[in-house]
């Protein structure tokens, strides 16, 4: 009943147009950017209560990346909402033509555990910003954050146009039976499917933010030093839960050895207590079933470094795997947590058709000082987005939509991409009545045939 409710209160106020008044959409960016701010601490113990994230990771990876693109929207929206001249052609003359931004109307986020802040909270402003109303459904995984945010978000907005529906699968499916104008979901390629199979019934349009494995090769011109360094921070960064986190490392053959060294050096500096026990800074695995799963992969005949782990505090040490092939048991599934496999190859060209035989990752990342060799793997590999001589930053510049391709997903956000994701552009055609020709006017002749040919060809 109270999704139902909320339902008829977002329709009815979508259709008073309070929401497509751009001042209105920046007043309330404004107003959840003061309250998150105020509620910092609640947001902070929550997550820390969840998974064991510290105030510096939560603040680096979650929450500055959610006030960068709010106070964007903030800056931008009435730039971004403006309706945008395009030519018109000597077949209309004299009209004008343009593109009107309009709000879909009322949408549904639905979020995923791993980054469970700025995964529900970055869609959610962006399709406030478009002008639309939002339900948002976060991950109930991390059921601390999931509380948190529905407390804040419930005591703050109007249900009619800011709304939290806590819950898993069941409440999930309860709300995919009614009709909303647009669908952000992110998470895996399974639910993925559930999720457009119910969209289609209603020909609600979906943005998919799904996963998948992404590869980092590791050239032999390569920084080694610099390389591990960016790697193991990009891998072990929120336990290796992150979507674009890198995968699995193809190296060159020649440069293994020193690269392997290189990256059990950056572990041992960066994670300096990790590798025996719990640090401040280094997460605990979502759940037992999680835990369990990736228990289950590390191969310890394939051991490279790491492998600590503790079921009671969920906790596993930055590992590394080496040696392995991608026929191995790590190397079917997205890992989506600690463990690093290693594969090295001796002829690029061979584990460029490997990458290219699985589906399209979300990311992919390339280390090398080669730019012939970048910019080969830029074009015969598809994937969602990704970096040069880096991982995971890319997300962080939101002028690059952030989105998958293929099995990784469909559709993107961020800054304006995410502003367009959530819009409609209404083309028109606007003409006065001063000027009008007769040639499309019947009775049709020869000459005007050949007066419209000489128009339009
Ligand atoms: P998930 O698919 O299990 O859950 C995502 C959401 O769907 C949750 O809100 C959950 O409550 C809901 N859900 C779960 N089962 C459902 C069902 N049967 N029917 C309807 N709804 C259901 O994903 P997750 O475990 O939260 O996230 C991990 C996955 O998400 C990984 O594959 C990861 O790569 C991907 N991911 C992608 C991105 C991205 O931006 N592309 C970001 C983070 C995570």
């Amino acid at each position: 009943m109270e999704i139902k409710n909320t339902i008829a209160g977002q329709q009815e106020y979508f259709n008073s147009n309070q929401t497509k008044d751009v001042d209105f959409r920046i007043r309330q960016l404004k107003k959840f950017n003061k309250i998150l701010k105020e509620n910092e601490e609640v947001l902070y113990k929550a997550i820390y209560e969840d998974f064991g994230k510290s105030k510096f990771e939560t603040y680096v990876s979650e929450l500055s990346l959610l006030y960068h693109e709010i106070n964007n929207f903030i800056k931008n929206s009435k730039k971004w909402s403006q309706r945008k001249k395009v030519p018109t052609g000597f077949a209309n003359f004299p009209a004008k033509s343009y593109l009107i931004p309009e709000p879909l109307g009322m949408t549904l986020v639905i979020g995923a555990w791993n980054y469970p802040y700025q995964l529900s909270l970055v869609p959610a402003i962006t399709s406030l910003a478009a002008g639309n109303t939002v339900i948002l459904k976060p991950s109930e995984l991390p059921s601390k954050t999931s509380r948190a945010m529905a407390q804040i978000i419930n005591t703050h907005f109007s249900s009619d146009y800011f709304h939290v529906v806590e819950g898993g699968a069941e409440e999930t499916l309860e709300l995919l039976e009614y009709r909303f104008d647009k669908i952000f979901f992110t998470g895996s390629i399974a639910v993925g499917k559930i999720i457009y199979q119910a969209a289609a019934k209603h020909l609600t349009p979906v943005t998919l933010e799904l996963g998948g494995k992404s590869p980092t090769f590791v050239l032999p011109d390569t920084n080694i030093k610099m390389t591990a360094k960016r790697i193991v921070w990009a891998k072990f960064l929120n336990s290796g839960q992150t979507c674009v986190a890198p995968d699995y490392i193809l190296v060159d053959k020649s440069i293994e050895a020193k690269f392997l060294q290189a990256l059990k050096h950056e572990i041992e500096t960066q994670h300096k207590s990790t590798a025996k026990n719990i640090e401040e800074n280094y997460l605990r695995i979502i759940n037992t079933h999680n835990f369990d799963r990736l228990k289950k992969q590390i191969d310890t005949n394939k051991l490279y470094f790491g492998g600590k782990t503790n079921r009671e505090e969920r906790f596993i040490s930055p590992t590394i795997l080496h040696n392995v092939s991608f026929e191995d048991a790590i190397m079917q599934d997205e890992i989506f947590g600690p463990i690093l496999p290693i594969v090295s190859y001796t002829n690029l060209d061979e584990a460029i058709k490997l990458v290219k035989a699985r589906p399209k990752p979300l990311a992919c990342y390339v280390y090398s000082k080669n730019r012939k060799k970048i910019a080969k793997l830029l074009k015969e590999i598809s994937f969602g987005g990704g970096a040069i001589n880096d991982s995971l930053m890319h997300l962080s510049n939101s002028n690059l939509p952030f989105g998958g391709v293929g099995l990784s997903g469909i559709g993107n956000y961020h800054g304006k991409a995410g502003f367009d994701t959530f819009s409609h552009y209404k083309s028109i055609l606007d003409k006065p009545f001063w000027f009008e020709t007769n040639l499309k006017y019947a009775p049709y002749s020869k000459k005007k045939m050949k007066i419209i040919k000489w128009l339009l060809d």
